[in-house]
């Protein structure tokens, strides 16, 4: 499908293993979460713009790049929150915006309850971090706010998702690259990914 990256990397297969076991402890939960996060960035950032720099070695000059892009980390709350460490670990300098969104009972339409971002973006491109992508109400709708803010590039990283939250994303927004571990077979009648792994919010936070 066109703008999804769905990885094959083995590491990733091995890590989603052990991250979607029913037995995996909170703790062990989070640093796989972290360790996802770092691969499925390193995949999805591999169209970042560099500009050329010379180092100095102690054997001579080095032609090297460097990334001229700024970065900006947007998690969803609050279960994106345990990706940053893994992407911050990649890219110390990233800035991070916090975006908290719930889903109205009534319209099912995802409210934003939290939204701090700057009257102008200070960041070239954001990466959207949501381990799951269920329904895709939370992606479309920050999606949405990112380009009102002005950001040219956004791509949105997660970890499982699942194919009606795909279709809604691509539909709304077919320019913004979905990059994601493993794409599951559906969502059930709570919204909830199958087979998946659980409330990836509950799992991190140990409050399932
Ligand atoms: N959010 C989760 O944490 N898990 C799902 O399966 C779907 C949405």
């Amino acid at each position: 499908m066109h703008n999804l990256f769905v990885s094959s990397h083995p590491l990733v297969q091995h890590k989603l293993a052990l991250l979607r076991d029913v037995h995996t402890e909170p703790k062990k939960f989070r640093q796989l979460v972290k360790e996802l996060a770092s691969l499925l960035t390193y995949e999805a950032t591999l169209d970042m713009v560099t500009c050329p720099l010379q180092v100095t070695t102690p054997m001579g000059n080095a032609n090297c790049a460097k990334l001229e892009e700024k970065i900006g980390l947007v998690p969803i709350l609050r279960a994106g929150l345990g990706m940053v460490e893994g992407v911050w670990e990649l890219m110390p300098t990233a800035e991070v915006w916090h975006l908290g969104m719930y889903r109205d009972e009534r319209t099912l339409k995802p409210v934003a309850y939290y939204n701090k971002l700057p009257v102008e973006p200070r960041v070239t491109v954001c990466l959207i971090l949501d381990p799951m992508l269920a329904t895709g109400g939370s992606a479309v709708a920050t999606i949405d706010i990112l380009k009102k803010w002005g950001v040219k590039k956004i791509k949105f990283v997660g970890l499982i998702g699942a194919p009606e939250g795909i279709a809604r994303v691509q539909e709304q927004h077919a320019d913004i690259p979905i990059y994601l571990g493993a794409v599951d077979d559906h969502l059930n009648e709570r919204g909830y990914i199958v087979p998946g792994l659980g409330d990836a919010g509950d799992r991190q936070f140990g409050t399932a």
